[in-house]
């Protein structure tokens, strides 16, 4: 029988249209696939909101203080004090170590903002520095050059989940009688070695660790979330009070401070997540994995760093290009159907919120350097080895053809 040309010529149009990411099976490409994730654990995660709505307990109560305690035990803590999301964390942390109008922190600029914006919010002067154009992380060097008399704590980020320098800035910190805050929203799980073999979870090293439970973070909450971490009792008590509108006895305002809680219902799922975190960041490590094999050898593309000192808990798997357009490559991939992210376009001290701080005073070349080169590809726990190949295809398609 003749089909008729007109109709096979529609056929192929339709064929020749389609983009090519729907010839097959394969899962749609996300930055982060938290749906996905969810399917693999929805029993219990279900099991547990119901249970919390049941007992209509959904502000603080047992699942709230478990959930605490396992977070604790699991980053090796002696307090987890909840709050509502990873920047009131990083708020009440500068709060509780009374830095006020006029002081300085000493943080990186190449950071999301939240680090930055909450000790401006405090009138505090962030004082930006460099990272390290491999870490991404602060440099220890340049911090030692931005101490004045008015400098009370360093702010390192484990940016995209490689650790900063931990045990370099605990000495430097030391020397100075500075504070340490870590903001490990990127970074929880990763585990650091000092030189002498002891190990600490990131978050920990600090007097004081932030975090996010926001929900395209490594531990990642049904809505908004956080967490600061202590080992010392006397400012967990206050870090406590201040997340707590400043009472410890109920109507009883001792100090100024706010009210950021985490709700029942996100620390029910928190908990059970919390038990898979460390397949997870396993998971998020196979991934990486495969991407830097996929790449090695082409010297267009520098794939992270991974120094032998912390486990790289993959937040973002971040790739530096020499010689690439960045723009053109983004919207290559995403005409394939291939997302991908720039964190962070512009750098913190170049941010309009900073000009009256004389935010572009700050000479930060490095940084400059690295906002203009850096491109961030899906990664997530649920990434299969066809999407993989799908997406290292056509990087590789790309940056070959545009060197020719
Ligand atoms: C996500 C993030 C924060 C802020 O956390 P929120 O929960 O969104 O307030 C702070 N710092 C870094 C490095 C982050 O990635």
């Amino acid at each position: 029988m003749a089909i008729p040309l007109k109709l096979l010529t529609y056929f192929a149009t339709q064929i020749v249209s389609l983009p090519p990411f729907n010839l097959s099976n394969m899962r749609p490409l996300q930055m982060v696939d938290t749906a996905t994730q969810y399917q693999k654990i929805k029993k219990e995660v279900d099991a547990a909101v119901i249970s919390v709505m049941e007992s209509a307990q959904f502000i603080g109560g047992k699942v709230v203080n478990d959930f605490a305690n396992n977070l604790a035990a699991y980053n090796g803590s002696r307090h987890v004090i909840p709050c509502a999301n990873g920047t009131d964390a990083l708020q009440i942390a500068m709060m509780a170590l009374d830095l006020k109008a006029g002081d300085e922190v000493i943080t990186p600029s190449f950071t999301y903002i939240a680090t930055v914006e909450v000790a401006a919010l405090l009138g505090i002067k962030p004082i930006f520095v460099e990272v390290d154009k491999h870490t991404f992380c602060i440099d220890p060097e340049a911090i030692e050059k931005a101490i004045t008399p008015k400098t009370k704590a360093i702010v390192p980020v484990h940016l995209y989940g490689h650790a900063a320098e931990m045990e370099t800035i605990m000495s430097i910190a030391k020397k100075h009688n500075l504070f340490v805050i870590e903001d490990n929203a990127q970074g929880i799980g990763n585990v650091y070695t000092f030189s002498d073999g002891t190990q600490k979870k990131t978050g920990s090293i600090g007097h004081i660790g932030c975090t996010s439970f926001y929900p395209s973070k490594n531990l990642g909450a049904f809505g908004d979330g956080g967490a600061i971490f202590t080992d010392d009792d006397a400012l967990a008590l206050k870090l406590r009070m201040i997340a707590s509108h400043g009472q410890q006895k109920r109507y009883y305002h001792d100090i100024v401070g706010c009210n950021s809680r985490l709700d029942a219902i996100q620390a029910a799922i928190l908990d059970i997540k919390l038990r898979h975190l460390d397949e997870y960041i396993d998971a998020r490590r196979a991934a990486a994995d495969f991407y830097d094999q996929a790449f090695a050898g082409n010297n267009k593309i520098e794939v992270p760093f991974r120094a032998n000192n912390n486990l790289h808990v993959f937040h973002q798997y971040t790739l530096i290009l020499h010689d690439v357009n960045r723009d053109e490559l983004s919207e290559y991939l995403a005409g394939k159907g291939i997302p991908s992210m720039i964190y962070y376009p512009v750098p913190a001290h170049r941010q309009k919120m900073f000009d009256h701080l004389g935010g572009s005073d700050f000479n930060l070349p490095v940084t400059d350097w690295l906002t203009e080169r850096v491109i961030s590809l899906p990664i997530h726990t649920e990434l299969d080895h066809e999407q993989q190949q799908y997406i290292v295809d056509h990087v590789l398609s790309f940056v070959n053809k545009a060197s020719l």
